[in-house]
């Protein structure tokens, strides 16, 4: 029995009842048609149901009580405002059936047209189509068809072969050289297809086929591909998708009729202009599955000038009202234009900096909106390089540049081996004539994305710009064989495993591999170019929302930078400071023979002219780094890992040590070394002597580097430069073991800085979980914590960091336990309430305690949030990152603390 409360649900709005606004309950398509038809555009008349229907479905097997009668009530009207019935023998009424989930999932999801043909009402079709008996049978096979695949998972070939069979008996390879009666022909041979693989007939009754249409679109939310597009696009798994009944209108009607899809700005580049793909005489799914080549839009205004300025009316008025690109679909029957779809138009990442710098301009957005409307995922992929061409690259082929980047790889013609290639660490093109939803894997794996055929709105760019990928579509002169796995294109032949080159800017293709230059968005970071005197509209518009980026956000980006060259470069690119500057890399190459001694010093003599050796050396490394930074802090890390990672491995010492004996070389030096590596081996390295407590074992070891921090910082100081080290103790977990380093350092400090004005900082780095826990006690010893939140991440996990990505997370991700690697994006629940207990924890017992990160975390767009959103004073990462997180710190601040009037 109906719970009052199921039968009060309102599962079915109209388009007259919803608006844009709806997008959770309605789907992004639901929603923006109520908005379309609300806002009086030509929207065929239909209704939408419900992602909570859909929801309940998905969770009990069955439709929820009261929707078949909603649905009912709906389809009436519908009925009565077309003056016909669905599926009338003689005046049919015919819907189109078609998912829409909040988040736009191209091609992932199911619909079905033409709903309510049958074998009596094609008759009628035909008569309100002027007799036009072809249309209706054509009409009829693209109903069994999309029915027997979707509906019924009837496999899709078997009709595809019907349709070819058809095609070779009539001499042609063109469908539309197919008459009325091949096509009756065709139905039958579609329906004995439909019959043996479900083992019933094609249902005849309209109502029924509407209902299994929506069920199949309610059940297409767990297809395969939907899932694995979810993951990849980070789609929450549990929204549904909304199902649209819609009145079908025909582009397939005749030359007067067509289909097509328009942008209000170029999706590429964000230039103004009408850009946009039309196909005479076809219905929409044939553009989108690139069967035919469109052409482009602006020839509509030769085809049919009167829909032609409708269109661009409309454009407008819907670039006005949502104040961004919008893309639209629409189709026009018999020379009346209809508006089938709308959205907010993805774009690339050039585009989206652009076009929000232009709408600023325009007066429809402020800054604040523009810096909402970019992200850092962006502006990483506009910092990629490009291909570097001479005149020894000539391309092969053009095709669309669907999607920007460059990419070059072997080339694979299926998903299936791009995902095993790219298992193995290699980079692949996939070619493909077109991609289809089924390619997904192959897209994810592969580094770019080609095929012969397709426009910019094709699956291959649409899916491909989604995920910030490299992709030419429509590549017409590549002449691709799959089963043979290769393609010809200008007298050669590339096949399985060939180097191509892609550029998904030009469209261009070429063979081998073509050398890659910088982007001029590094160009501009890196002060070579002057956004106020150069004519490259991305490159103005990205420095315009840095501006004010940098004027909003409240956390300082810092970078992590261990030599003299990376903190220059990041300074550059707007790092106010070194976060992290870890010191072991100054313990390798020609140092290693120091640190032996160091290891191997039987006596504290010993020991103590092997530090003293490697003083000096230190002191000039943070003085080139100091005087890169003056005036800004510089975080100089002790050392860290442990110290028998500086000596050779035990196995090849093992053999050199017994290559020799046997020679009768003296190896006594190599006996020693060896046995400190046997001493000093530990099962859990990470877990081991190193840190602070390798600096609590080891006598003099952080003193002097202590000391040699002071006296740079000295030496830069009386060179009039501002050096303002901050030093930092690793692995701290008590308050005692900084105590002690601390009491040690102070010492030193004060006597090398005496009257120097230099000051120096003390703090830790907080990444074993105890630290976090007793973040109170340590800030009584801390002038500052630096995150570490790669270890952090590990110790709270118990993930060791170096192995367990490769080793098992494609499973951990596979089955949901999370969306992203915690070592990627911070885990907020578990590792950031560490965080958010050590700031608040910190902060209260030492108020003027300086926060920072300097984890990977540091320069992820999602982490920069939560560092802001828990208040920390910075982030540091590494110094290609730095603009991504300034990026981000802005957006932050805008999103978390709201619009100020700037
Ligand atoms: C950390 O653990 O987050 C950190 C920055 O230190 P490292 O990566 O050097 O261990
Ligand atoms: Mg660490």
């Amino acid at each position: 029995m109906a719970s009052q409360d199921s039968v009060d649900h309102k599962y079915v709005y109209d388009f007259a009842e919803g608006n844009k606004e709806l997008k959770d309950l309605l789907g992004g398509k639901g929603a923006n048609l109520a908005e379309m038809t609300n806002l009086g555009l030509p929207v065929p008349p239909g209704f939408t149901i419900t992602t909570v229907a859909c929801k309940a479905y998905l969770e009990t097997g069955r439709e929820p009580d009261g929707l078949a009668g909603q649905i009912e009530a709906h389809l009436e009207s519908l009925e009565r405002e077309m003056g016909r019935k669905l599926g009338d023998p003689q005046d049919p009424l015919l819907v189109s059936v078609r998912s829409g989930a909040k988040f736009s999932m191209p091609g992932m999801m199911e619909t079905v047209l033409n709903v309510g043909l049958n074998d009596r009402s094609v008759v009628g079709l035909s008569a309100q189509a002027g007799g036009n008996d072809r249309f209706a049978w054509d009409s009829y096979r693209r109903l069994i068809q999309m029915f027997g695949k979707t509906v019924c998972e009837v496999p899709g070939e078997e009709f595809e072969h019907a349709l070819d069979e058809a095609k070779r008996a009539k001499g042609t390879q063109n469908d539309l050289d197919l008459d009325a009666d091949d096509l009756r022909g065709l139905v039958d041979a579609y329906k004995k297809i439909f019959a043996k693989h479900t083992g019933r007939e094609f249902p005849q009754e309209p109502r029924e086929q509407l209902d299994l249409a929506i069920r199949a679109v309610f059940e297409s939310w767990n297809a395969e591909r939907a899932v694995v597009y979810r993951r990849q696009e980070r789609i929450p798994a549990d929204l549904g998708t909304a199902v649209n009944v819609v009145a079908m209108v025909f582009g397939n009607l005749g030359s007067d009729s067509g289909t097509g899809v328009a942008f209000t700005r170029d999706p590429g580049s964000g230039a103004q202009g009408i850009y946009g793909d039309y196909l005479a005489n076809a219905q929409g799914e044939d553009v989108v599955a690139g069967i035919r080549n469109t052409v482009p839009l602006q020839e509509l205004e030769r085809i049919d000038k009167k829909s032609y300025d409708e269109l661009l009316g409309y454009m407008a008025r819907l670039e006005e009202h949502y104040k961004d690109l919008c893309d639209i679909e629409f189709t026009i029957e018999r020379g009346k234009l209809w508006m089938l779809q709308t959205r907010v138009g993805k774009r690339t990442a050039a585009a989206a900096f652009v076009i929000a710098g232009q709408l600023v301009d325009e007066g429809l957005i402020d800054l604040d909106e523009a810096l909402h409307r970019v992200n850092g995922a962006q502006l990483a992929q506009l910092m990629f390089p490009r291909f570097k061409l001479d005149h020894e690259f000539e391309a092969v082929a053009k095709g669309i540049g669907a999607s920007p980047g460059a990419a070059s790889g072997k080339v694979v013609f299926t998903s299936a081996r791009a995902v095993e290639l790219a298992a193995e660490g290699q980079a692949v093109i996939l070619v493909r004539r077109e991609t289809n939803p089924d390619d997904l894997n192959g897209m994810i794996a592969a580094q770019g994305i080609l095929t012969s055929r397709g426009g910019k709105t094709s699956h291959a760019a649409v899916v491909a710009r989604g995920m910030g990928k490299t992709c030419v579509s429509g590549a017409d002169e590549l002449d691709v064989n799959i089963p043979a796995k290769k393609f010809t294109v200008a007298g050669q032949t590339v096949s399985e495993g060939d180097i191509v080159s892609i550029d998904g800017t030009t469209g261009k293709v070429y063979l081998g591999q073509v050398p890659v230059m910088p982007s001029e968005v590094v160009q501009y970071f890196e002060g070579s170019l002057d956004p106020e005197h150069i004519d490259n509209a991305l490159v103005r518009a990205v420095h315009r929302i840095m501006t004010h980026a940098d004027a909003r956000r409240r956390l300082a980006v810092r970078t992590n930078a261990d030599t003299g060259a990376d903190a220059a470069r990041a300074r550059r690119f707007g790092a106010e400071g070194i976060g992290l500057c870890r010191t072991e890399h100054m313990f390798l190459g020609d140092r290693r023979e120091l640190v032996e001694r160091l290891i191997l010093a039987r006596t504290d003599d010993e020991r103590e002219s092997a530090l003293a050796a490697l003083l000096p050396l230190q002191r000039d490394d943070f003085v080139e780094i100091f005087r890169e930074m003056d005036g800004l802090p510089v975080t100089v890390r002790l050392i860290d890992p442990p110290l028998h990672e500086f000596l050779p491995p035990l196995e090849q010492l093992a053999v050199n040590v017994a290559v020799a004996q046997e020679r009768g070389e003296d190896v006594a030096k190599e006996e020693a070394l060896l046995a400190a590596v046997r001493r000093m081996h530990e099962e859990n390295p990470m877990l081991g002597l190193r840190g602070v407590r390798l600096g609590l074992v080891i006598p003099g070891l952080f003193a002097m580097q202590v000391r040699a921090i002071a006296e740079a910082a000295v030496t830069v100081a009386r060179g009039g430069a501002v050096a303002k080290p901050e030093i930092m103790v690793p692995l701290v977990g008590a308050v005692q073991e900084l105590e002690t380093v601390r009491a040690e350092a102070e010492k030193i400090i004060a006597e090398v800085v005496a009257d120097s004005g230099v000051e120096v900082l003390i703090g830790t780095m907080i990444e074993v979980p105890r630290a976090a826990l007793t973040a109170g006690q340590i800030a009584e010893a801390a002038q500052f914590f630096s995150f570490g939140t790669n270890d952090l991440t590990q110790m709270a996990w118990g993930f060791s960091r170096d192995d367990v990505e490769g080793a098992f997370f494609w499973r951990y991700l596979e089955l949901g336990i999370f969306g992203i690697s915690p070592f990627e994006s911070i885990d907020r629940e578990g590792v950031g309430r560490l965080v958010r207990i050590a700031a608040e924890e910190g902060r209260a017992a030492r108020p003027e305690l300086k926060l920072g990160v300097c984890g990977e975390h540091g320069g992820d767009p999602d982490s920069v949030h939560f560092f802001h959103e828990v208040g920390l004073d910075y982030v540091s990462c590494s110094p290609f990152r730095v603009p991504v997180a300034r990026l981000e710190a802005g957006r932050a601040a805008v999103e978390t603390d709201g619009s100020d009037s700037r």
